[in-house]
């Protein structure tokens, strides 16, 4: 079995289905297919991860993809409905903040200035203005912080499940397919072939696949920098009740937020074996996490992870920024859109948008990620963020 599309996307996620929904709205008769091996999600990244968006980065590429990427995730209860009742996508617009010691502030203040030149809404905030409005906060080894107000968090499970009904309204074909190798030439993919033995022949192909994009560079004869790295999120509850908080996140790689009564959140560490574990080390969150939170707020003296979960980042171990657009091993019609290293969600909607207009008019039109093309792998030219990623 063998048919033909104009657009072939390989991974049902937030990255795939980004890019088939900006796709179709800008060009509804496109035929789009997103190839999934997997409709229950089980181990896909999207539902398992912390579903925060920020507009607090170094890069000029990321700060746009931000801009773009912020507003339309606000948007998305609208944009994803089917009839004029706004979908519930669990949104929480309580803000983002890092914080950091004397020695990162330097940093943190460039970032800071960068951002404000590009228009974002951020604000510095002294240890006192922490303490003022974060009475629980331990802010005495702390030199500043930045608050971004228009940012926050969603539900990614909510988000993927109202994103499907909108692509399969929208004439988008979902194949509960397993992608098993290509047919290729020096320039060219001509069709995407599966474990069943059917095939899909399209115009272009995106590799959305995630933690396993790399695995599909592998079909195609090419290795990349992009690993799976397992990173947990965590459930755990204040001994009392605290202020609202927004997402924290500090130079130790405290990352949490609000989550119902209690909070979501980690400690990622880049030392994890790299490859498809999903296992859970139990004393993670008592040696790791617990006293990371205990150094920065009075109330998790008697914490605990209440669940524990496992997730994979499609980590791209050469300078921690995704790889976006065609030309890997010389092919001029396969996309890359993975590489994103904890940043996927709240960029999908940007890099959806640079990936259709790749397609449809042969450049990016609305912000230019240039940079983040596979060439800087050949050409060994990290573009890496700076400060807290
Ligand atoms: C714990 C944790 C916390 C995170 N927190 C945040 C956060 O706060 N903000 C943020 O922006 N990002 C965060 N992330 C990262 C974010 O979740 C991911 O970057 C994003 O979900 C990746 O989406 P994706 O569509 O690229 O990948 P996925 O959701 O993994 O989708 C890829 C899909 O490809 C499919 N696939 C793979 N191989 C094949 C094949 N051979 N054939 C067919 N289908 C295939 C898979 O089944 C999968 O469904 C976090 C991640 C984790 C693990």
């Amino acid at each position: 079995m063998s048919h033909k599309v104009d657009v072939a996307i390989i991974g049902g996620g937030a990255s795939g289905g980004m890019a088939a929904l900006h796709l179709k709205l800008a060009e509804p008769s496109l035929r789009v297919v997103i190839i999934e091996r997997d409709l229950s999600y089980a181990i896909a990244s999207t539902p398992r991860g912390s579903g925060g968006f920020r507009h607090l980065f170094s890069l000029p590429e990321n700060i746009e993809l931000s801009k773009y990427s912020v507003p339309f995730i606000k948007d998305l209860p609208q944009t994803l409905s089917l009839d004029s009742k706004p979908v519930d996508i669990g949104l929480q617009l309580h803000g983002y903040l890092f914080i950091v010691p004397h020695q990162d502030v330097r940093v943190l203040e460039e970032n800071y200035e960068r951002q404000r030149a590009m228009g974002c809404n951020v604000e510095w905030k002294t240890p006192s203005q922490l303490q003022e409005t974060y009475p629980s906060m331990k802010v005495e080894d702390l030199a500043a912080g930045v608050f971004s107000p228009d940012d926050g968090w969603l539900s990614n499970l909510q988000v993927l499940q109202a994103l499907n009904h909108k692509l399969r309204f929208l004439g988008v074909e979902f194949l509960e397919e397993e992608v098993a190798g290509f047919d290729f030439g020096s320039h060219r993919v001509s069709s995407v072939n599966f474990k069943s033995g059917a095939k899909v022949e399209a115009e272009h192909f995106v590799n959305a696949a995630g933690a396993w994009s790399g695995v599909l560079c592998e079909l195609l004869g090419v290795s990349t920098p992009i690993v799976p790295l397992k990173r947990y999120e965590h459930y755990f509850e204040a001994d009392t009740s605290t202020e609202q908080l927004p997402y924290i996140k500090d130079t130790a790689k405290l990352a949490f937020r609000p989550e119902g009564s209690g909070f979501s959140g980690g400690v990622p560490t880049f030392n994890e074996l790299r490859g498809f574990h999903f296992s859970i080390d139990d004393s993670y969150f008592d040696a790791v996490v617990k006293p990371a939170l205990i150094q920065r707020f009075q109330t998790f003296e008697k914490t605990s992870a209440i669940t524990t979960r496992s997730g994979l980042y499609d980590q791209n171990d050469f300078d921690y920024s995704p790889i976006i657009g065609p030309g890997l091993g010389g092919l001029e019609n396969f996309h890359m859109m993975s590489g994103f290293s904890g940043h996927g969600l709240m960029h999908s909607p940007g890099v959806g948008r640079a990936i259709s207009e790749l397609i449809l008019t042969g450049a990016f039109q609305t912000m230019d990620l240039r940079r983040f093309g596979w060439q800087r792998i050949l050409d060994n030219k990290p573009v890496k963020e700076s400060g807290i990623i």
